[in-house]
């Protein structure tokens, strides 16, 4: 794998980290690269509550912090940064105000990799919208400052339009912390987490490349 300093992740929901990309910040961790991770929502308006429900809107905040907590340390994230900015509200926010706390982050910490959302191909407007201030901010930076940019990608157009992702991770070696890192964010994956084990027992051959494999397109700035 390769060698980073210091990986720099952004993304606006908890649980955005544990999906496609948590297998990549565990092996970072395991080779001994710091890796920080801004949040910069609650999923305060996640629609789970629980399954069975234990949450309500009012304490779904709280309880999906924890669960970021917990995720965090499953995966071994020392330094993560809860941004207080509302859920699914990133697409009004002023871009530009973001773009400059991931600016400050990036001045502070000098991340030789940063993983976020591709914008235009992450779905939610959320994502599109975190991407899109993540690439301002390190497009601002000088050609020979700028850190490798790794972009999640998952609309049904990427590959059409992106063309293959060129990064792809092999991470089977850390496959049980991901399986952990999805489950502490128990209000929301309650029921999904129980369907992977059930596939996972049957060694189903989409689950398993799902599960090991994470793959990223380098952001092209020119
Ligand atoms: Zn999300």
């Amino acid at each position: 794998m390769e060698k980073h300093d210091h990986v720099l992740v952004v993304f606006p929901h908890p649980d955005d980290e544990a999906f496609g990309v948590s297998g990549s910040i565990a092996s970072f961790i395991q080779n001994g690269t710091p890796v920080t991770y801004m949040c910069l929502t609650l999923g305060e308006m996640g629609r789970n509550m629980g399954n069975p429900p234990f949450a309500n809107r009012e304490t779904l905040p709280l309880i999906r912090k924890k669960e970021l907590t917990a995720a965090c340390d499953v995966l071994g994230i020392k330094d993560v940064r809860m941004m207080g900015y509302r859920d699914k509200t990133i697409e009004f926010e002023d871009n530009a105000l973001i773009a400059k706390q991931v600016t400050d982050v990036i001045d502070e910490l000098k991340p030789t990799l940063v993983i976020t959302f591709y914008p235009g191909y992450s779905v939610h407007p959320d994502h599109d919208s975190c991407g899109e201030a993540v690439i301002e901010a390190v497009r601002k930076l000088p050609e020979s400052e700028r850190p490798k940019v790794e972009c999640v990608a998952f609309s049904n157009n990427c590959v059409e339009e992106l063309g293959e992702a060129d990064v792809s991770r092999d991470v089977s070696t850390v496959q049980d912390k991901k399986i952990s890192t999805i489950e502490a964010h128990r209000s929301q994956t309650a029921g999904l987490i129980a369907g992977v084990k059930k596939r996972l027992k049957a060694n189903e051959e989409e689950l398993l490349n799902w599960l090991q494999k994470e793959r990223f397109w380098t952001y092209k700035f020119d």
